[in-house]
């Protein structure tokens, strides 16, 4: 499990000298500026090693197609993970996936609200990052396996014999938002399902997302599928991908995926 508890960050790039600088901004309550960046490219996301899960910025600043990829090809290579051969063997994936697959695990059960839970799997360093990047509101850790292949199976076999599914629709997570999380009924939905009763411990995720105590979002916000022009807003809150902004005095909630590597950002 994570030791450190982090407070909502987004690691941003300082392209415009020599070496991209990259920084890590805390950015609830903040108050600023997004732009588009112009034209049919987006920049690289850089690397990212998935045993220490450190992140650096693309060497070569590439500008990549504006398609589904993140990343310039060798950056890709360098971080020599896809996430869609995590329960497979050896002889599909890279020397580092191979090690990292060979680490710890844990199975956990996530809540989004609502009884909506999912399994899942997670590396044993990254288990608050894994929650909260899907934007799991509270979690149960359902067992700590020896490694990815114990933890892949056993997620496999929770999702046949409980019937409990391993993905939930980001469509689903947004309608999630506008209602309020009641913390105390997931914490018994989550324990109800559980029938391996090896781990009960119970995470509760909200503070990771909000600063006020509420934990609450404007339930009105409309949603932006692009970022067309510039705007100054303030962050009131990041779950998982899903950015609460306010902006003119509307709420609106656009997804980091829609930002990341094209989008000029100043905090004021
Ligand atoms: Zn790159």
């Amino acid at each position: 499990m994570d030791s450190v508890r982090r407070v909502v960050h987004t690691l941003m790039d300082n392209v415009n000298q020599s070496n991209t600088i990259r920084i890590c901004v805390p950015i609830l309550s903040k108050q600023i500026v997004l732009s588009p960046i112009l034209g049919a490219k987006k920049l690289c996301i850089g690397t990212y090693d998935i045993l220490t899960q450190e992140s650096c910025p693309c060497p070569g600043k590439a500008l990549i197609g504006l398609s589904n990829k993140s990343n310039c090809d060798n950056c890709y290579k360098k971080t020599g993970f896809n996430p869609a051969f995590c329960g497979k063997g050896p002889n599909y994936i890279s020397k580092k996936q191979e090690q990292y697959n060979a680490m710890p695990h844990y199975v956990y059960l996530a809540h989004f609200g609502q009884n909506t839970i999912k399994v899942g799997t997670a590396y044993h360093k990254r288990l608050i990052g894994r929650l909260t990047e899907q934007g799991a509101r509270a979690a149960l850790i359902v067992k700590k396996c020896k490694n990815a292949y114990e933890a892949y199976t056993l997620e496999q076999d929770i999702c046949k014999r409980s019937g409990i599914t391993d993905r939930i629709y980001t469509s689903r997570k947004i309608t999630l938002l506008r209602s309020k999380f009641d913390s105390e009924s997931a914490q018994k939905e989550l324990l109800a399902c559980n029938d391996l009763k090896d781990h009960n411990d119970l995470l509760d995720l909200n503070t990771y997302y909000f600063l006020t105590k509420e934990h609450a979002i404007p339930n009105n916000f409309t949603e932006m599928t692009t970022l067309g022009s510039e705007i100054e807003c303030k962050i009131k809150a990041m779950v998982g991908k899903a950015l609460i902004l306010e902006y003119n005095g509307n709420y609106k909630l656009i997804s980091v995926d829609k930002l990341m590597g094209k989008t000029n950002v100043i905090i004021k």
